[in-house]
């Protein structure tokens, strides 16, 4: 539908202007800046930093049942910078004009209800929002789609005539940014840095097909990491780790269509995300947190956070007693959750804030951290998608997590649980592999489950000497021989019962 074609209240709302103040906020001291620049960490005291917007202006100019209005009316324009997450532009980021905007088709991934089976071997109701239905597969794009479309605007306002933008990825980050940049002129380029042999060939291939410069690097993503904030602090970088708090901003989308897609009541509702770098779990919550400031939402939908036993510094954080938490970082070992296989998340001081400001806010200990082990997240994997889900090892992590909620309390059989999918299966279809073949490294700590064991086979049947070959296909009474060996055969394996003759 036509802006023109809306009734006159909705007509002057409908697409977002840019307006507003944005201002980066220290977690570490009390600084705030401009958000003109480019900023990563407080240049006083090193601290991460969150983006707020300051003068209160973008949100306010509509109450709460015209936002609700004007969210879903936005959902019939067909107009590309707000058919992405941008439709939130004024919860997001709204000092981005909307002609700088890059949409590459990111979000609003669906909300997918899981099957009968699904709900009786989970123990409750819930759905799949399939992250991996973004452009490079992850939810990533959701924060590369928010910092590139910021980057395009200093770019283009500034006259700068070119950036490079550098990351350190466990795969998806490289392959989003490496992606949006691709789509940009040449004034943006990208390279990223990988941890060498611990991201899977597919995440490998996306930045090199992307045209990014990448570079392996030996050890795993937490030295990876080290040496990216050092080229952003020595030399003259853009860095698009969740770091880059505009990434952040843009994740909250996934708790905005949460909330829209469950027509703005998330009560009795449980969000379950995967913990790596802490990024994901920044955003939901804080994306919660400004629905229900706003009203849109009424109240605040229960959070887990979900780490495996290879890889849970979050886990053992909020397991110690509150008042007397001390973060300690964890060396990893082998998790097929490889996304979130972090021992040092880079956003922990912003986690710490938002999940105390979360529970203040809900009057009641509301964000939950729980702990699954490998086999739990592969045999839930395999399970989930033969039951028509595409959830990838950290997707599979995340209904794992709401199971082990289940069981120990955490939710109710009479909630709902939301499951963040973070990617797509194919991403990491090589974790399948090991488990069908039974070849995982013993530092995973899987054993398949025989009757989850899903293989080819081999059709070779006895007596047939000739074969079709690529350009040397067979004729006639080979052909025919070959179809009715081969159907035969096939039909053997299956059991397959003869038509009658009619
Ligand atoms: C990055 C990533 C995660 C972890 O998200 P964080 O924001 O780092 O906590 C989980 N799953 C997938 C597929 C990812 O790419
Ligand atoms: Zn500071």
């Amino acid at each position: 539908m036509k802006p023109e074609n809306f009734s006159s209240s909705i007509r002057s709302l409908i697409l977002p202007e840019p307006e507003g103040e944005m201002k980066y906020r220290c977690l570490g001291c009390i600084n705030k800046y401009d958000s003109s620049e480019l900023l990563y960490t407080c240049p006083a005291c090193g601290s991460v930093l969150l983006l707020e917007e300051t003068s209160g202006k973008p949100v306010t100019k509509a109450d709460s049942n015209m936002w609700r209005d004007l969210l879903d009316y936005r959902r019939m324009l067909n107009i590309p910078a707000i058919k992405g997450i941008f439709r939130f532009h004024e919860f997001i980021a709204p000092i981005i004009p909307l002609e700088h905007i890059v949409y590459l088709g990111e979000g609003h991934t669906p909300l997918v209800e899981a099957n009968d089976y699904m709900k009786a071997y989970t123990g409750m109701n819930f759905y799949f929002k399939n992250d991996g239905l973004n452009p490079s597969a992850s939810f990533k794009d959701r924060g590369m789609a928010c910092a590139m479309s910021y980057i395009n605007y200093l770019v283009k306002s500034k006259n700068i005539s070119s950036i490079l933008a550098v990351c350190a990825s466990t795969g998806d980050t490289s392959a989003s940014a490496a992606l949006y940049a691709s789509y940009l002129d040449d004034s943006v380029k990208s390279a990223v840095l990988l941890p060498k042999g611990k991201v899977t060939p597919q995440q490998l291939a996306q930045p090199l097909g992307s045209g990014a410069q990448v570079f392996e690097i030996p050890g795993v993503f937490d030295d990876c990491m080290k040496v990216v904030e050092r080229l952003s602090e020595v030399y003259n970088v853009a860095l698009l780790n969740s770091k880059n708090p505009w990434r952040i901003l843009g994740q909250e989308s996934f708790s905005f269509e949460i909330a829209q897609d469950l027509d703005w009541d998330v009560s009795n509702t449980a969000v379950v995300v995967p913990i790596g770098n802490a990024g994901n779990i920044t955003a939901v919550i804080s994306g919660f947190i400004k629905f229900y400031e706003a009203s849109i939402i009424n109240s605040l939908p229960k959070i887990i956070g979900v780490q495996s036993e290879h890889a849970d510094p979050v886990f053992r954080y909020y397991r110690q007693e509150d008042g007397r938490r001390v973060f300690k970082p964890v060396a990893v070992s082998p998790s097929v959750a490889q996304a979130a296989m972090i021992g040092n998340p880079v956003s922990m001081p912003r986690v710490i804030e938002l999940v105390d400001k979360y529970n203040k806010l809900s009057d009641r200990t509301n964000v939950f951290i729980v702990q699954v082990s490998e086999q739990e997240i592969m045999d839930t994997m395999i399970v989930a998608n033969r039951n028509g889900s595409i959830a990838c090892t950290q997707g599979a992590e995340s209904l794992a997590g709401l199971k082990k909620a289940l069981d120990t309390g955490i939710v109710s059989c009479k909630e709902t649980g939301i499951v963040d999918s973070t990617a797509h299966i194919i991403k990491f279809s090589g974790f399948q592999d090991m488990y069908f073949t039974n070849t995982f490294d013993a530092a995973f700590e899987v054993r398949p489950d025989p009757s989850l064991i899903n293989m080819p086979h081999d059709v070779m049947p006895e007596g047939l000497t000739h074969f079709p070959k690529p350009g040397a296909p067979l004729e006639g009474d080979k052909m025919a021989l070959f179809i009715e060996k081969t159907s035969e055969e096939i039909a053997k394996m299956l059991g397959l019962e003869k038509r009658k003759e009619q």
